[in-house]
């Protein structure tokens, strides 16, 4: 078999109760013992049906299990019933200010409902309403604070966005829907400053026993939301703490998704696909390790197997490393070493070494398919 190291096992995962998002073989379960899930958010205008659905397939197709789209105005509202129907991942309808959008979207078929405490005071007749109608229609709720629009109130008493305040405020709005026995919540608490989202998280976490939806929000470009959401999710989900995660950056939502699987992946909460180990290099490299491992990285894409490839500079730490995974490579004198499942099958020149490995790397991923 492959020789693969198992994981150190994280905390225990928190025991959080288990909703459902989506119906049928749409469905994704969200808390309970159900893998962490990733989600995403569209940027296209919701009524432009097409782009629309476009977007929510590339998102798809790169790996995204739930899907948010904004709901601001009535030609969005009345674009939901198509994009439900057609997305091939439930689709969760966004909405801020409008009671009214809400009841479109749970008619709309729409797997379910976020709804921003923020705003819930303005629609505080109408809690009943939404509780009975989601209950109803089995869709479940997103209860999501966000720093930026802090329910006023809790903004005065506290000063700020603090972590207390936003939970708060989450407990609060959840609190508005029990009284109406509506329990099929999930809750978010973000904030641009993962030190001040973790402790929120942390918070809620032992307030609570919904599932939780993590996000650091407004966390930047592409480089620096990574950095926030990898450090912050990667906290709490080694507590146990967390259920679906949504990285936000500002860039494309398909490379959202990849950094939210790949966190996922590093904290050994998801089966790895391709895995590349690569040395740093140093004054001992005899090989351009950076050109390598990119060569190695991009004729392996797409690889649907899970694989370890060692790329490494020199022969120091080079056999070891190789020697540990599923294939690799040593440089040294113009020349590598190939390793596969931990011993040396070939010596190759320096330039043949790419090839050769995505030739072995295939041979590999043909034997693990047929296995
Ligand atoms: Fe340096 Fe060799 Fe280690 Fe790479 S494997 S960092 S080249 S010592």
């Amino acid at each position: 078999g492959m020789p693969t190291i198992p994981p150190r096992p994280l905390a225990q995962r928190r025991k959080s109760r288990q909703i459902v998002v989506g119906r049928g073989d749409k469905a994704v379960p969200v808390g309970g013992d159900a893998p962490v899930s990733v989600q995403s958010m569209t940027t296209t205008v919701t009524a432009d049906v097409n782009a629309t659905l476009q977007q929510i397939a590339e998102l798809t197709a790169a790996g995204c299990q739930i899907v948010r789209v904004a709901v601001p105005s009535q030609d969005d509202a009345d674009a939901l019933p198509i994009i439900a129907k057609k997305s091939q991942i439930p689709v969760i309808a966004d909405i801020h200010f409008q009671p009214k959008y809400v009841f479109a979207a749970i008619d709309a078929g729409c797997a379910a409902v976020r709804v921003n405490p923020g705003n819930i005071k303005k629609f505080d007749d109408k809690v009943k309403e939404i509780a009975q109608a989601a209950s109803d229609a089995g869709v479940p709720i997103r209860i999501g604070v966000n720093a930026g629009s802090l329910d006023p109130r809790l903004l005065k008493k506290y000063g700020r966005p603090t972590a207390e305040a936003l939970v708060e405020s989450a407990l609060w709005e959840a609190s508005l829907f029990e009284e109406h026995g509506f329990r099929d919540i999930k809750i978010s608490v973000k904030h641009n400053d993962p030190v001040v989202m973790i402790n929120a998280y942390r918070m809620l976490a032992e307030q609570c026993d919904y599932p939780l939806h993590l996000g650091v929000t407004e966390a930047g470009p592409a480089f620096q939301g990574t950095i926030k959401s990898a450090v912050a999710f990667g906290a709490l989900l080694a507590e146990g703490i967390g259920d679906t995660i949504r990285v936000s950056l500002s860039a494309p939502p398909v490379e959202e998704v990849k950094v939210g699987i790949a966190i996922l992946e590093a904290l050994g909460l998801r089966e790895r696909g391709l895995e590349i180990v690569s040395c740093p290099s140093c004054g001992r490299a005899q090989v351009d390790v950076y050109k390598l491992a990119e060569e190695v990285t991009a004729g392996l894409e797409g690889l649907k197997v899970p694989l370890r490839v060692a790329v490494m500079g020199c022969v120091v730490n080079g056999p070891g490393e190789a020697r540990e995974a599923d294939l690799g490579v040593a440089s040294g004198n113009g020349k590598g070493q190939i390793f596969v499942k931990g011993e040396v099958v070939k010596t190759v020149p320096e330039s043949k070494i790419v090839e050769t490995l995505i030739e072995e790397a295939l041979k590999i991923a043909e034997e693990m398919e047929a296995a």
